[in-house]
């Protein structure tokens, strides 16, 4: 069993949730991605499937997820759990709540099976950064699985999980999502809400399902969307029948293809390929190609690194290891916050708030910060005139297939341009999901990228079915 729907199906026809969450437990042992960086208590997993039986067999009318195991990120908040973002700093942290979306699986009775593994504060791109050990590529063990979601990514992969929550600031859904072999979906800015998110770049974080199928990922985008009154962020914007749009197909459908996205050196001649195909194959499904242009792409990673790490270094001041996680021995205030800031951050995210620090000082703000937010409305204005003429942006996830362990750990600009597809997205708040389109000669997935309209999941849906179908 791996979808949703097997799950439920499964359960309807009177297989117990218990002896399903049991195998999923030993398998959960036998991880060899290193995917958690906290796997729940076996035992009490088995027991929350047996209330799951018991309530089932009395009739009582369960949630929508009941007996789903779903993981979450550990940059998510669950109460009375802990929450460490990938980072030493907040290694003896303890939520004292849950996140809205927690709350929200939690109230559709999913089992949470555990927090999963990613790169420091979700800043990276293959899971490298994590200060509790590389994940694996669930479809090749030597390889990264992708990042920052990348213990997500794995779960899902290797059938630990149904669904595990991600999140994606510049990629961190759609590209482990791509590397692993699996549909992973950025939500539209504001859809989601973001509390009891651990924050890395407010304007661009945002929540989302990685999933094994599309119509998985609407159904779970069902349970956790919607406004949230301690998200000031979150909008109260309809929600569509997403399950419903995964199997209307594109007929008549008007399909974006960037020039850009297939002019950047380095995009791999193989992906290529399948993202064409997959291409002509939704011709034939009914929809209408039409070439776009998103002329400031080659600014987004530049754009992108600049309010990230503005945003981040920000955010990252409240770990002062005076109200959360470690607290370094000193005799005086200044050394206390230098001493636990030094010792309990990783390189990657001192590089990135020492970077933010840089970009937001007096005498450079208006260079950098500044510029970079100009550079961001045009990249939106790119999007906004392509949708006046199509109805989704179409192209691949990454540049390249999942990357050897090792392989960009000691070239960051190297890194940075994994992310060359997924960023503008963020920038822009729109929704884009990662849908697998084949596989490279060597086995390797390559992912299909759908990006929409503020809000529009519905598009990105249809699309999504179709690729998914072909
Ligand atoms: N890989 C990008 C980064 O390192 C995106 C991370 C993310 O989306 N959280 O910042």
């Amino acid at each position: 069993m791996r979808s949703i729907s097997e799950y439920l199906s499964a359960y309807q026809s009177g297989t117990n949730s218990e002896s399903v969450i049991s195998s999923l437990v030993d398998r959960i042992q036998a991880d060899q991605t290193n995917a958690f960086i906290t796997a729940f208590d076996g035992t009490s997993l088995v027991e929350q499937a047996r209330t799951i039986d018991a309530r089932r067999a009395a009739g009582e009318r369960l949630g929508v997820l009941a007996g789903i195991p779903v993981a979450i990120k550990d940059n998510l908040c669950m109460r009375d759990t802990r929450t460490t973002a990938g980072s030493k700093i907040l290694d003896n942290f303890v939520a004292p709540y849950d996140a809205t979306v927690v709350r929200k699986l939690k109230e559709a009775d999913a089992i949470l099976v555990g927090k999963t593994n990613l790169d420091e504060f979700a800043m990276g791109s293959s899971n490298e950064n994590s200060a509790y050990g590389a994940v694996k590529n669930p479809q090749d063990l030597g390889r990264v699985p992708g990042g920052s979601s990348g213990g997500s990514a794995a779960a899902v992969g290797a059938n630990l999980c149904a669904v595990a929550l991600g999140s994606d600031t510049g990629g961190s859904i759609r590209q482990p999502a791509a590397f692993s072999g699996i549909v992973g979906l950025k939500p539209t800015y504001g859809r989601v809400s973001r509390f009891g998110l651990i924050a890395f770049a407010s304007s661009l974080d945002q929540i989302g399902p990685m999933t094994h199928t599309v119509e998985d990922a609407a159904r779970v985008l069902d349970v956790i969307a919607g406004p949230c009154e301690h998200d000031m962020t979150s909008m109260d914007v309809p929600t569509a029948d997403w399950i419903s749009a995964v199997q209307q197909g594109v007929q008549g459908l008007r399909v974006g293809v960037p020039t850009e996205y297939f002019a950047t050196a380095g995009l791999d001649p193989e992906i290529e390929a399948a993202v064409r195909s997959t291409i002509d194959a939704l011709e034939a499904a009914g929809a209408r190609i039409v070439e776009v242009s998103l002329p400031h792409t080659e600014y987004a990673v530049g754009t992108y690194y600049l309010i990230a790490t503005a945003e981040a270094s920000s955010n990252l001041a409240r770990f002062d290891g005076v109200r959360y996680g470690h607290r370094a021995e000193a005799t005086e205030l200044a050394e206390l916050y230098e001493k636990s800031r030094s010792e309990g951050f990783g390189p990657e995210v001192k590089r990135r708030i020492m970077l933010g620090t840089y970009v937001l000082s007096a005498g450079f703000y208006d260079a950098y910060y500044g510029k970079a937010q100009q550079v961001r409305t045009l990249i939106r204005q790119d999007f906004e005139n392509a949708f006046a003429s199509v109805d989704v942006i179409v192209g691949p996830t990454t540049p390249s297939p999942a990357f050897a362990l090792g392989a960009k750990t000691s070239d960051p600009l190297q890194m940075y341009l994994e992310d060359i597809f997924t960023i503008s997205c963020n920038l822009a708040g729109l929704p884009g999901i990662s849908v697998p389109c084949g596989t490279t000669s060597e086995g390797l997935p390559i992912g299909f990228q759908i990006q929409g309209p503020a809000f529009r999941e519905d598009l990105v849906f249809r699309v999504a079915g179709a690729v998914e179908r072909l």
